[in-house]
């Protein structure tokens, strides 16, 4: 009797596992981070089976240690994201990411006329009115964004 030969994903021996992803938003979480680059060894499972999700994405990127702040800004796209960092094949750090209250700098206003648009010297920034899903108010504008239009500003393509 024929086996099903299984394709093995090997372990990282050093970099972050990013796990329990929002299904289908592994791609939108690579753009945050601005992957894939020219030489970041990069593992993708979408629609993984998950006791507690359902189904779940999985991002493993090799020889790269997450910031604070890029894993803040994973929590716009995947809410339940669990970040690990690895070092030596050992999980070293454990951690789930947070949503701000303030979102800094990430994402662009959709009103064109907002002062966050023009050449000044002006911060972007959002405060978050509710989380999931997710809605945003500009500081300067009011302008209100919603989690369509915040995730179709990581679209890949
Ligand atoms: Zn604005």
């Amino acid at each position: 009797m024929k086996t099903p030969r299984e394709l093995k994903v090997k372990p990282i021996k050093n970099g972050t596992v990013i796990d329990h992803i929002t299904a289908n938003k592994a791609l939108r979480v690579l753009k945050i981070l601005q992957l894939p680059d020219q030489k970041t060894a990069v593992t993708l499972a979408m629609n993984v089976q998950s006791n507690q999700m359902g189904s779940k994405d999985i991002v493993k990127i090799e020889g790269r240690e997450l910031e604070s702040r890029e894993v803040d800004e994973i929590a716009l796209i995947a809410p339940q994201a669990t970040i690990n960092i690895i070092r030596d094949y050992e999980i070293i750090a454990k951690g789930k990411v947070t949503l701000l209250d303030e979102i800094k700098n990430i994402l662009i206003c959709s009103n064109p006329n907002c002062i966050t648009n023009t050449p000044e010297p002006v911060e972007k920034l959002f405060v978050v009115l509710q989380q999931e899903p997710l809605v945003l108010r500009c500081h300067y504008c009011e302008r209100i964004m919603d989690q369509k239009e915040i995730e179709s500003q990581f679209e890949m393509l």
